[in-house]
């Protein structure tokens, strides 16, 4: 708030006001860094996650005009992927790597896609429809081993849930998105490693040492700091996740002909997502109903919320067509209580055989 009112000046203004206010610009920064594994001058704010991806992969192939291949993955959030869609319409060629159904990428697929003409490796470290974990540290190695491609991570969904290492995990290029860890929304950053040379992503004024012009939104810069710091310590994630289990393991105990989706060992999932499916059933109207009950959950991706049609990742893992369509997400989050998750184990048995009944 004080950013918004008393401090309310303009980090590039050479005033007292103008230095307070770059004082905490530089404070954010440096809270960022930390969460990521970084120094200070390898973070850049932007606006979002979406202008994190697409500044990152747009610049890596800004490199070397000769590179035009990309390798991504088909579980990719649409800010990679549609990105890397357009791209191909045009005058690059993309591998999109597959995934088992467990949501897991084959690292030979990886080790063999890579060529003199690879310029970038986009892959996420989260998936934010089923919560997977990348191995991104061996992906990393294999991208380094195999090419000059440069590595970037979509770390949008992984942020503030597990330990990041940019450094030990061989990333040139890092993404992260404010509001996936009690940030405020509209605030974004994205790591590149020392001594990369990239285009900026806009031209004009010489904020963020001249690689992204336009006026720092100071508050905004602020609370992504201060949650960047919050997050640091994972310790109450361990809570997390003995909440998403219970709730996971008694939704399958509960409902007949129920699957949880990307269900891998806890070192490859997040602790607080949880992706299940009911077969003959509807996750649309799964939603409205858990939301009459003041719970709170997501069909797919909450962006791809409204479309009728199967998720990507879902699609991508081979999920059966009568399960997909009755999917939705939980995640859960530090604010999520016992008292939440015995809400959910109450009703949502009821609303699950009512759908099915009604479709039968
Ligand atoms: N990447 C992933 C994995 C995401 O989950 C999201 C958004 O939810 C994004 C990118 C886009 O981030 P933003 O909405 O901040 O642009």
């Amino acid at each position: 708030m004080p950013y918004l009112t008393s401090s309310f000046g303009n980090p590039s203004s050479a005033h007292a006001i103008g230095a307070k206010a770059r004082a905490a610009v530089d404070r954010a920064r440096s809270q960022v860094a930390h969460l990521l594994g970084a120094d200070e001058g390898e973070v850049v704010f932007t606006s979002c996650g979406t202008e994190s991806d697409n500044w990152a992969i747009l610049a890596a192939l800004d490199i070397d005009d000769q590179r035009r291949h990309i390798v991504t993955t088909s579980v990719e959030h649409d800010a990679v992927r549609r990105l890397c869609e357009k791209l191909e319409g045009r005058r690059y060629s993309v591998t999109w790597l597959g995934v088992d159904e467990n949501g897991s990428l084959d690292l030979d697929e990886l080790r063999g896609s890579l060529s003199p003409e690879t310029a970038v490796v986009s892959v996420m470290h989260a998936n934010n429809e089923t919560g997977v974990l990348f191995p991104i540290r061996e992906i990393g190695a294999i991208v380094k081993e195999n090419s000059n491609a440069l590595f970037h991570v979509d770390g949008v969904n992984a942020a503030g849930k597990v330990p990041i290492d940019v450094k030990g995990d061989h990333v040139d290029l890092y993404s992260i998105s404010g509001h996936k860890f009690h940030a405020p929304k509209g605030v974004g950053a994205l790591y590149f490693r020392a001594g990369l040379e990239l285009q900026p992503r806009f031209i004009g004024g010489g904020q963020e040492r001249g690689r992204r012009a336009g006026t720092e939104a100071v508050h905004q810069l602020v609370g992504l700091g201060a949650a960047a710091e919050f997050v640091e310590d994972l310790t109450v994630t361990e809570l997390i996740r003995r909440r998403r289990d219970r709730l996971e393991s008694e939704i399958l105990d509960k409902i007949p002909n129920s699957r949880v989706n990307g269900l891998q060992p806890a070192d490859f999932r997040l602790p607080n997502t949880s992706a299940i499916s009911f077969e003959n059933t509807n996750g649309e109207a799964i939603m409205a109903a858990l939301d009459r009950e003041g719970i709170c959950v997501s069909t797919g991706s909450a962006c791809a919320s409204g479309s009728h049609s199967a998720s990507h990742v879902l699609t991508a893992m081979n999920i059966p067509y009568s399960f997909t369509m009755g999917s939705i997400r939980f995640s859960l989050s530090r604010y999520t209580t016992e008292e939440d998750i015995e809400k959910t184990l109450s009703v949502l048995p009821t609303i699950v055989e009512k759908l099915r009944a009604i479709a039968a």
